[in-house]
């Protein structure tokens, strides 16, 4: 655990990482110098001050950032996080890695992240509902259906977003297409909250089709158990894949012959943790987790989880990024000497923006779709973009995040030059 961390510090922050991988790709697709000093920061940073007076009476004052990485595309689009290391370096990288997926995904959206530098699990549910309106308050000048549209990201969820969406109607009126990921009793779409998980395994079954796996033999090991990791554990686990390894922020397991997803789903969502679950399994480190032999890791919890300090012992035929930037530049660049595939972040977890834009398109129309046409659609999204990435890889001879990040990148440079930003 020294040495990960340790390791962490030597290694770029999340901010400068992103802007590695754009830059590297702005350079291998020839954009522009003008066009890629734009997209090289952010439009707009705000940090506010949350105060909150916690249930004991002592008072609780939480820092919040909402960062607008670029808007040529369309309005900000980008989740919550409520985490104790949720400072602006990591949200503004956030933020960028939301205008490349969704130019990449081609949605109407430009890119945006917020953070709440608190820990959710030490709150009550009166606190985290009073700290959500409060920050809520403090960010809706800029927020707001054709401006600026937040989601769920790791700490919050349905609730929260409710919650968010509520006060922000207070000041602005009825407006439940400016939060997705609501609950669907308040105009949230069914299909939405599967929908990240649900995207990873789409964009699996498209590689899968492409280069002849059966994902039936496919043995899977998960990083973090929460919305995104879940979902991609029980659509796999129906599918018929192995999930062999999983994890949460308590602790790791493994049993070879597949684990009881059925009944780790049932424990975590009556609040308990994977290793509470009444499931055969081995304990293993933390680390050793993202180590195990296997088909497909599907790193689903934190970033910056493979690093130049265990990207050696990774031992995956393939890594799906179901979490935002789980792999360091430096960890990249031994991935792709020692060819391991990489399907990454802005590719494989698009599957959860590209469903806010359908409850926000739902949620504007006024006019709800049934899980069976949601579903649809994000299955022949995700595939399409897969196999235009897939056809530049096999163009380019590069690997998936440089096809990724150069698609992107250019339409992001075509929107901001029609837009006469440079
Ligand atoms: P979540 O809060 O629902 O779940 C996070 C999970 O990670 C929990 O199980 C937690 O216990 C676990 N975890 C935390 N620290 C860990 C550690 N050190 N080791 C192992 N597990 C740990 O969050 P989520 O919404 O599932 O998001 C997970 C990742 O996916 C994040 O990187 C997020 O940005 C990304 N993502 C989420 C969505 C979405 O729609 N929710 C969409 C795209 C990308």
């Amino acid at each position: 655990m020294v040495d990960v961390l340790a390791d962490r510090v030597a290694e770029m922050t999340a901010d400068e990482a992103v802007r590695q991988y754009a830059e590297e790709a702005a350079e291998a697709a020839g954009l522009a110098p003008d066009v890629s000093r734009v997209l090289d920061s952010s439009y707009r940073e705000i940090t506010v001050q949350v105060p909150l007076r916690r249930d004991d009476g002592s008072l609780l004052v939480a820092h919040g950032y909402r960062v607008q990485h670029n808007g040529a595309r369309g309005p900000y689009k980008g989740g919550l996080r409520y985490h104790p290391d949720a400072d602006l370096s990591e949200v503004r990288a956030l933020a960028a890695l939301m205008t490349w997926k969704t130019a990449l995904l081609d949605l109407p959206f430009g890119g945006a992240k917020g953070g709440l530098q608190v820990d959710p699990t030490e709150l009550s549910a009166r606190e985290l509902q009073a700290l959500t309106r409060r920050f809520a308050v403090s960010l809706s000048h800029v927020l707001g259906v054709y401006r600026d549209i937040p989601a769920p990201d790791v700490g919050t969820n349905a609730q929260v977003m409710a919650w968010f969406m509520d006060a922000y109607s207070s000041r602005h009126g009825y407006s439940p297409a400016a939060v997705t990921g609501k609950p669907i009793d308040l105009g949230g779409a069914p299909g939405r909250e599967p929908a990240t998980g649900r995207g990873l395994v789409y964009i699996l079954e498209a590689f899968a089709r492409r280069y002849g796996w059966d994902l039936e033999e496919a043995r899977v090991v998960v990083q973090g158990f929460g919305n995104v990791g879940s979902w991609v554990a029980r659509e796999l686990d129906a599918l018929g894949a192995r999930v062999v390894g999983v994890s949460d922020v308590k602790g790791a397991m493994f049993n070879d012959g597949g684990l009881d997803v059925a009944e780790l789903v049932r424990t975590v969502e009556a609040g308990g943790s994977v290793v509470d679950a009444d499931v055969s399994y081995v304990s293993l480190a933390q680390d050793e987790l993202l180590t195990l032999e296997c088909d497909v890791l599907i790193p689903a919890a934190l970033g910056q989880c493979i690093t130049k300090a265990n990207v050696d012992r990774v031992r995956a035929a393939l890594i799906l990024e179901g979490a935002n930037h789980p792999v360091t530049p430096q960890a990249d660049a031994v991935l792709a000497e020692r060819g391991i595939p990489v399907i990454p972040d802005i590719l494989a977890n698009g599957g959860g923006v590209t469903g806010s834009y359908f409850e926000w398109a739902q949620n504007i129309q006024q006019f709800t779709w049934a899980e069976t046409r949601f579903n649809a659609e994000l299955r022949e999204r995700l595939t399409r973009v897969f196999d235009e990435v897939t056809d530049y890889v096999e163009r380019h001879l590069c690997t998936y995040r440089r096809a990724s990040y150069a698609i992107a990148l250019e339409r992001v440079a075509r929107a901001v030059r029609l837009r006469g930003y440079v």
